[in-house]
Parts: structure tokens; sequence; C-alpha cells
């Protein structure tokens, strides 16, 4: 077989990802710097676009706020692991992080005087934890399809070049003065199967999540982290992977979300007995807990026997004293897709609920300026990273519902503006000719391969055993069962094959290899979950339950080295960076 054609571009700054944080950054880069932004999707097709709640900022239009009470809430909700630093930032450049959208034309539901109206979410609250606070701005449950679309179509104003459907699949790094430094990406062409060499004094990356790596997930099919995966690859590290979200309310068996906003907007959750449990978990805030210890709450009643439905393997989210109207205007397409999936009527019955894989609180270590760290304090120059695929560390050990939207964003802003920076005086680091060359033989490899085993079969099997041995409850024991399983997959991924050997739309082979990056982050997820031996925010290990901050009160950095493995996870080295502490001293999280 020939090889593919290889085409090369010079750009300034090049940004992998076109979802919120990408966009972001190139409204940032693009009338600065020559900017182009690579796609794997059209980039209104991403996730992004399925975020429904809103997004937070203590603008205070309709009750009292401050930056310093939201600072508070995002540290406390993440079990005292933000960085504080950043999270103040996060909180202060929020408010122009609003006006900033709202100038772009994003419409946003208003109060009856015309400010932009808030409503509130899971720990968000006034003074310090004393009540709820209505902080999140939405536009009613599509706040992140109206982001993504008021981004592009602001993009597209400002003549930024797009490469879509265009999927990354490697970094280039060239040695300069005795280090590794990036100096392009190689992207494989959905249409043709032609390769596209981009090279950039600055390259943002911006691609997203990877709950794909479990069954039960709220991400779409796409999130298969494979930004988080190529810089893994490069040896570089990865940040707290062992903190994954698992949101309270998916539909029941599916996983598919129900914004958390249908609790802000007076949403209960029930138990079998019509208990609303969430009073003895979290007297004073209940519903409105963080994420983390709702979760926790919800696969407790299940397992102490008060789950509802059948097999009492649920719980259920109470909407029906809600007035029709308020469903209808403020939460009118996750009400519409429990009737379609599950034939629900919430105006008159209760939807079954289950928690469900959400959100990526870990993934590739930035400083506030987005660079991205090949240690724990050294830059990698020219390299950035924002959104789900990074950690700042703004949502440490639990992210608060609205802080997502809100920090692709802060970040996204800010990895443009230091990627211009850096692109204005920085030097195009030199590509080799044979830059193409590993992802040549990535791709011939699947595509010749006469193996036996199936990629769907395998996506299945680790997706299965992510769910048994990862989730919301973890031990040594289970976690070691998903390393051994994993190490099995790796192997029999070995022997994959395709059905598909053309070169256009060959969408068999690239899921092939996003299945490559889903095994590598759900081992480093695994080995971290079982390096922290305590419980904190999201990860709960039912062998360690209590926070140890004198041991733990630390980041996990995770590094691929080129040990030979004798043991599953033994090629993966763990370290541990400090917490950035400000003002917030850790204390016992009661809400
Ligand atoms: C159902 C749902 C509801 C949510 N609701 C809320 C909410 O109400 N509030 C909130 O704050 N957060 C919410 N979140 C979380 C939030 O939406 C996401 O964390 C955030 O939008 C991620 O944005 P992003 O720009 O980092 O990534 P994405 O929007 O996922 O974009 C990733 C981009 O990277 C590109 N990409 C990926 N891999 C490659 C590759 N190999 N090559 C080229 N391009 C690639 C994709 O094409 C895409 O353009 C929700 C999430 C989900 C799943």
């Amino acid at each position: 077989m020939s090889k593919p054609k290889v085409h090369h571009y010079e750009y300034d700054v090049v940004i992998v990802g076109a979802g919120g944080a990408g966009m972001r950054a190139a409204i940032e880069a693009g009338p600065h710097a020559k900017t182009a932004v690579i796609s794997k999707l059209f980039p209104t097709r991403s996730h992004t676009g399925a975020a429904q709640g809103g997004m937070a900022a203590a603008l205070g239009n309709v009750e009292e706020d401050s930056w310093e009470w939201h600072t508070f809430d995002t540290v406390k909700g993440g079990d005292y692991l933000v960085d504080q630093d950043a999270a103040e930032i996060l909180a202060k450049e929020s408010v122009q992080a609003v006006i900033d959208l709202e100038n772009m034309g994003l419409p946003f539901n208003r109060t009856p005087d015309g400010k932009i109206d808030q409503r509130r979410f899971g720990g968000h609250t006034r003074d310090h934890g004393k009540a709820p606070v209505r902080r999140s701005c939405y536009a009613a449950d599509r706040t992140g399809h109206m982001i993504l679309q008021t981004l592009y179509q602001n993009c597209v104003k400002l003549g930024i070049e797009f490469y879509n459907e265009f999927y990354v699949l490697d970094l280039v790094m060239t040695k300069v003065d005795g280090e590794e430094r990036p100096s392009a990406v190689v992207a494989y062409e959905l249409a043709t199967g032609e390769l596209h060499v981009f090279q950039g004094k600055s390259i943002i990356f911006a691609t997203g999540g990877f709950g794909k790596i479990f069954k039960t997930t709220s991400n779409a099919h796409t999130l298969t982290g494979d930004g988080v995966g190529i810089i893994w690859r490069k040896g570089l590290p990865l940040e707290d992977m062992e903190f994954y979200q698992f949101h309270p309310t998916g539909l029941a068996g599916l996983g598919i979300l129900l914004s958390e906003a249908a609790r802000g907007e007076g949403g209960i959750l029930r138990n079998s007995t019509g208990e609303r449990f969430m009073e003895r978990y979290a007297p004073t805030i209940k519903d409105l807990a963080p994420r983390d210890m709702v979760a926790r709450a919800m696969a407790n009643e299940v397992r102490e026997g008060r789950g509802a439905g059948p097999n009492k393997d649920y719980v259920l989210l109470d909407l029906t004293h809600l007035p029709p109207e308020v469903i209808d205007e403020k939460l009118p397409d996750i009400t519409e897709f429990a009737r379609t999936y599950l034939g629900v009527e919430p105006y008159t019955e209760p939807v079954p609920v289950f928690p469900t894989a959400h959100y990526a609180m870990g993934g590739i270590p930035t400083n506030v300026q987005a660079e991205v760290l090949r240690d724990n304090d050294t830059v990698v120059p020219g390299l950035y990273a924002a959104g789900e695929c990074a950690c700042v560390s703004v949502h440490g050990a639990n992210r608060l519902g609205t802080n997502s939207l809100l920090d692709i964003n802060v970040f996204g802003k800010r990895a443009g503006a230091a990627a211009v920076e850096y692109a204005k005086t920085a030097k195009h680091v030199p590509v080799p000719a044979n830059a193409a060359d590993e992802v040549i033989s990535m791709i011939e490899k699947v595509r010749k391969s006469k193996g036996t085993e199936k990629v769907a079969v395998l996506r299945k099997e680790l997706q299965d055993t992510m769910d048994k041995n990862a989730q919301v409850y973890r031990t040594e024991e289970s976690l070691n069962e998903a390393l051994d399983k994993i190490a099995e997959l790796r192997e029999r991924y070995e022997n994959i094959s395709v059905q598909d050997k053309g070169q256009r739309f060959n969408t068999d082979l690239l899921e092939a290899i996003e299945l490559g990056f889903l095994l590598d982050l759900a081992e480093v997820l695994a080995l971290t979950s079982r390096e922290r031996r305590e419980s904190r925010g999201a990860h709960l290990r039912e062998d360690f339950l209590a926070r140890d901050d004198e041991k733990f009160m630390v980041h996990s950095m995770a590094y691929l080295t080129d040990k030979p493995a004798k043991k599953p996870g033994d090629n993966i080295k763990v370290g541990w960076k400090p917490v950035i502490v400000t003002n917030y001293q850790p204390m016992e999280r009661k809400y």
C-alpha cells in the first residue's frame, strides 16, 4: 500500500479542538496571530453544545453575591484539592466572561427588569455555606448549545480558519538545545485519509473529556480523550486522573443527563419510601449538596435497599410539585428526554435516576496561564491546554455544577492570549521531514492487521470493568481487577482488525485508534485511584473511608515510563504535587 499523501502548513497558533475552550481561545488569538483550529467534529457538534444547566458567575443580579463566596464554594466543593490561586481567578474573571458572551450575542434568560437571570446549583452558596445562592447564568436548559453557537458565529465573523473532521493523532516534539519542544501536530483527514502536519509556534490542546472509558455516561460517543492520550504518550504527566465525577441524575439505565438545574429549580430526590433522603446527608442545602455527596448518598440508598423500581436499583427525581409552566420554560429539553427515553411524564410522575460518569477533574497539568507543565512546575514553552482536557486545577476532587462552562471561557481566553503573546517573539521550532511517520505506522498497523479481535467488543469489556470496579465505590481489590482486565485488553488490542480497509470516511479505523487512547487513560485512572489511599471528593475508597490531609492533600502526577511492566500499571510512575492554598485551610466538609 502506498504511503498516504502528507500536506504541510505553517501557523502562529494551532488550536486542537473546537468546543467551548478551543473556540474561546481562537477568538482571542485569531485577530492577532495566524490561527488554525483543527477539530475532529464539526465545531457545533462539540460536547459543549450538550451542556444544559448554566454557567456560574457572581453577578449578584437577583440576590447578593461575591467572587469571594464563589471561590470558597469552589474550594470546599473540590474537597480542598483545588489550587486556590486558580479558583480566585476563575471566580473573579467569571463576571467578565459572562459579559464577553453577552456582547457576542448570547441570548441569556432575563429577569423581568431585563438583567441576566440566575438560578441555584449544587454547592453554590451565600456567605460560606449559609444557604443556596442564585449564581448560575443560563439559557433555558440549553446553555452550552447557546455558548457553542455564539462562539462559532463569532469565529466565523473573525474569519478564523477551521479544519473540520481532521483527527489530530500526534504531537511532534523536536529537540532544541537539549530540550524537547512542541513543533507541530499531525492530523488525519476523515474524508480522504490524507495526513496534515500543522506547524505552530504555539499549540493549544482543547480536546475535551474522556467519559467513554465508562459504560454509563452522559458523555458523547466522541469523548475518547485523544488529546490527553497524545500528551500522555509523549511522556508528559497527567494530574489528578483518579478524580472522575459521577453526576447524580443520569436517566436510570441509560446515563443520559438530567441537568442539576432540575434540582436548582426545586426538584427533589426521593427513595422508594418517598423520603427526601438528602435531608439526612446534607441538612442545610439538601438536594443542592455538591455532586460527589449526592451521588454517594444515592448509591448508598440503593445499597441499603431503599432503591426504587422492580430491581430497587435507582432513586426518583420528583418534579411533580413544580408548575408545568416552570418546567416548560426552564427545563424543556431534559423533561423531553424523560418522556422520550423512559416514557415518563415529569409533570405527574417522578423520573428514575442514577449516577452517570460525567466529568474529568484531572487531565493535562497547566499553570494559570494555561501553559502545560512537564513536571510539578516546569513549563513546556509553546504548549497550552484548556477546558476539560486540562487540570489547572480549579475543580480539585469534585467540580461544582456550572463551573466547567465557566472554566472553558476563562481559561480558553487565557490560553488564547498567552499563545499569542508567546508567538509574538518565538520562532518556529523545526519540524523533522518524517514528522508524520509515527501516525502513518499507527494507522497502517490497524489497517493491515488480520487479527481476530473486534474494537466494539474490547471497548464494551473496558467500559464494563470500569463501571464495575472504578465507579462511585472503589477498593484496592476492585482497582487491581480493573488493572488486570485493562492489561488483558491491551494484549488483545494488539490483535484487532477493522473491516473497512479504505481511505475515505474510515470511522472504523478511527474508532480503533480512539480505543487505544481510552485504554491508556483508563489505566492511568485505575492506577492513580489505587495509589490514593484515602477518600476525597469524587474518589471514594471503601477501604480508606476518611480524607487524609496529612498524606494526601496533594495532586497526583502520573508519568508513563519505559520500564517494562511486570505487573499491570508498573510502567506508570506516580508523583505528588503540593496544593496551592491561599485563604482556606481544609475543614470538615458539611453542608
Ligand atoms: C450532557 C452534559 C451536560 C453538561 N452540562 C453542563 C452545565 O450545565 N454547566 C457546566 O458548567 N458544564 C456542563 N457540562 C460539562 C461541560 O459541558 C464540558 O466540560 C465542557 O463543555 C467541555 O468543553 P471543551 O471545550 O473542553 O470540550 P468539548 O466541548 O468536548 O470539545 C472538544 C473538542 O475537541 C475536538 N477533538 C477531540 N479530539 C480531537 C482530535 N483527536 N483531533 C481533533 N479534534 C479533537 C472535538 O472535535 C471538539 O471540538 C456538561 C457536560 C455534559 C456531557
